[in-house]
């Protein structure tokens, strides 16, 4: 990836651009935007099946097999994507860590000007930051580095086991509300039932992954409505389709 790239050629100020990177993004991540993000994408998909095997057949059997099929399909996917891109985000993380430790124990002097340095910038006077910085070398300075340059929590680096875990169980939780929906229903208001109840989900995580990326409701719900009613479209025509071509 782009970043290792810099990493690896030693060019100084790309190199702290991907040090930048790697810490905004690990501060972005947080948990409640990713179980917002695991159950919509539980919802969407699991709709989407279970409308298109609706196009095709109505017979609850078929509709709750493919459901069940898509759900653990989906979480497992899920659970596999999560875990390999959480390894990744969290190898970086510690060859950085890695990296900052070397430079510390190599030239200690130059990082502390760094580090004063980096104060400074935030708005401390020069005497004021250096004191800061000289106590927090004192203190932990492998730390302070982390937090102040990476953004990094070096005792609290994200787990890829539980990235994986909570994703799977976000998405079964999301998928659950169309499957529920299309069975629960009678047979003439099947797809009616799902199609208002998937729209009314996706009004909530729309509204909810809007107040965790702190950005306006108003778009964010239509866009994630209006993206959930087309996948489930889409779906439903072709299920129509290979229903009326093989049925
Ligand atoms: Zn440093």
């Amino acid at each position: 990836m782009a970043d290792n790239e810099n990493l690896a050629g030693g060019d100084p100020s790309g190199y702290q651009a991907a040090e930048a990177e790697a810490g905004s993004h690990a501060g972005r991540l947080n948990s409640l935007r990713a179980a917002v993000l695991g159950a919509n994408d539980g919802i969407v998909s699991t709709a989407g099946i279970v409308i298109g095997v609706a196009g095709a057949t109505l017979v609850p059997f078929a509709i709750l097999t493919a459901g069940i099929a898509g759900l653990t399909a989906g979480a497992l996917s899920m659970a596999v994507g999560e875990y390999v891109s959480v390894s990744a985000q969290r190898d970086t993380e510690k060859a950085l860590l890695e990296k900052e430790r070397r430079e510390l124990d190599e030239m200690p002097d130059e990082e502390l000007a760094e580090l004063a340095g980096l104060y400074e910038a935030k708005g401390l006077d020069a005497d004021l930051a250096l004191q800061v910085a000289t106590k927090l070398h004192a203190h932990d300075a492998l730390a302070a580095h982390a937090e102040t340059e990476l953004g990094i929590d070096p005792e609290n680096l994200t787990s890829p086991t539980v990235a994986a875990i909570s994703s799977a169980v976000s998405f079964t939780v999301g998928s659950l509300l169309p499957l529920l929906a299309i069975v629960i229903a009678p047979t003439s208001l099947k797809i009616g039932i799902t199609v208002a109840a998937v729209a009314l989900a996706l009004v909530i995580t729309g509204y909810l992954s809007a107040r965790a990326g702190g950005t306006p409701y108003g778009r964010s719900i239509v866009r994630n409505v209006a993206g959930g009613l087309l996948a489930m479209g889409v779906t439903y025509w072709i299920g129509r389709l290979v229903g009326h071509a093989l049925g």
